[in-house]
């Protein structure tokens, strides 16, 4: 594309992030990012317009947790690592397909082996294949023998190997950080309710990471593993199934965020056993699911801020399904317009990305749904109805409506 092509966007109601409410409005685009939000018929002409008359237009979807070189199929996460890479590369770049086409214009990706995901996000960048932006950790850091180790991370002990593991992934291009202040799931022998990492050495990897003005993730589970990543200064919460009062407050405090990613135990609880997934991680999301949605009942009382996100790549929580994670939180105590801003600017904001509002300046990613997800969430995850998906000022999807007013070839 040009990178002056104008897009315009006209007939739809558009999502307004200050409001949370849909308008008539128009909206143009230049070189992939939005100039103007309009009345309706005021944007004038584009290079391209896209009739979006009778959809509900939102920013694209944002999912601040996934593991996008894996499948989601049952074991793959962990089994992978045995894949020639050029296989898992094809294969991850479908996912990065399947991801955009759902509506995900922007994902973190929270740790890949071979740290896959860092050459994934530069060939989207350049083009090469389609996906959405990618936020990449490269490899999460953890304690030897923590959650993690020997798929998507790699082990340091002690603050000075926790920086030094840091400084290897900003060295490989990581654009995030990823550290392990509990056990998890997926891990076997590793219990979810130990606390991983020190303090100190969380504060080790927090300051290498901020000093590079990356944003840090914690994953943590057990109640002293995310109290010890909220004071060492972590940006996010990833899971944090036991959060206690104290927890809580700390959070709101602070403004750490919380990326409950509540699909992750639920798809393997409900349907790990007919797939095959491996028993020990059907048993520790059993344990884990009742307090995981009670933890995220309460954040959202609490007046924590959170932000959608999958971690997609875990068994049966497949690249493309990401918007299940936002009914989830409908379910789960967020209004509609509450978990469509979790997935949008409150999304942005923790990834301190220039996306997720429609408004001049940020990137002229969209989604055009058929119907008002206010009204009803479950249409965010039916990508074959969706009337459009725009990034960068790109239509991705949704050609049958575009009309060509300009001169583009
Ligand atoms: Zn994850």
């Amino acid at each position: 594309m040009p990178t002056d092509t104008v897009l315009v966007i006209r007939g739809g109601l558009v999502f307004d992030s200050e409001t949370r409410r849909f308008r008539a409005a128009d909206v143009r685009s230049r070189g992939g990012v939005i100039e103007a939000v309009a009345a309706p018929g005021q944007a004038g002409d584009g290079d391209r317009t896209l009739d979006a008359a009778g959809g509900f237009v939102i920013p694209g979807l944002i999912d601040c947790h996934v593991h996008i070189t894996s499948s989601g199929e049952a074991a793959a996460l962990n089994t992978m690592v045995g894949e020639p890479v050029p296989v898992r590369a094809w294969k991850a770049a479908e996912h990065a397909r399947w991801t955009l086409h759902a509506g995900v214009t922007t994902v973190r990706d929270l740790g890949a082996a071979e740290r896959l995901n860092i050459d994934l996000a530069h060939a989207i960048d350049s083009g090469l294949i389609e996906g959405p932006r990618m936020l990449a950790a490269g490899l999460g850091v953890t304690m030897t023998g923590g959650h993690g180790h020997g798929f998507i991370a790699r082990e340091a002990d002690g603050p000075d190997e926790v920086r030094e593991a840091v400084r290897e992934q900003l060295r490989a291009g990581a654009t995030a950080i990823k550290l392990f202040a509990s056990g998890g799931v997926l891990t076997a022998g590793v219990d979810p309710r130990s606390p991983s990492f020190t303090r100190d050495e969380l504060a080790a990897g927090v300051e290498e990471a901020h000093k590079a003005f990356r944003v840090v993730a914690a994953h943590a589970q057990a109640t002293d593993g995310i109290k010890n990543a909220i004071r060492a200064g972590v940006d996010s919460i990833e899971h944090g199934v036991w959060l206690d009062d104290e927890a809580l407050q700390l959070m709101a405090e602070r403004g750490t965020c919380l990326v409950a990613t509540l699909t992750a135990p639920w798809a393997m609880a409900t349907h790990g056993a007919a797939a095959g997934v491996p028993q020990y991680m059907i048993d520790k999301s059993n344990a884990v699911l009742e307090d995981h949605a009670r933890s995220f009942q309460a954040a959202v009382r609490a007046g924590v801020r959170v932000a959608m996100g999958t971690d997609q790549g875990t068994p049966l929580n497949r690249p493309g399904e990401n918007a299940q994670e936002i009914l989830r939180m409908g379910e789960h105590g967020l209004t509609p317009a509450s978990a469509l801003m979790a997935a949008t600017a409150w999304a942005a904001d923790l990834l301190r990305t220039p996306a997720g509002r429609i408004e001049a300046g940020k990137h002229a990613d969209f989604v055009v749904l058929p119907r008002d997800p206010l009204a009803g969430l479950a249409v965010l995850a039916e990508p074959d109805a969706f009337i459009a998906v725009v990034k960068g000022g790109d239509i991705v999807r949704g050609g049958p409506r575009e009309n060509t007013t300009g001169g583009m070839a």
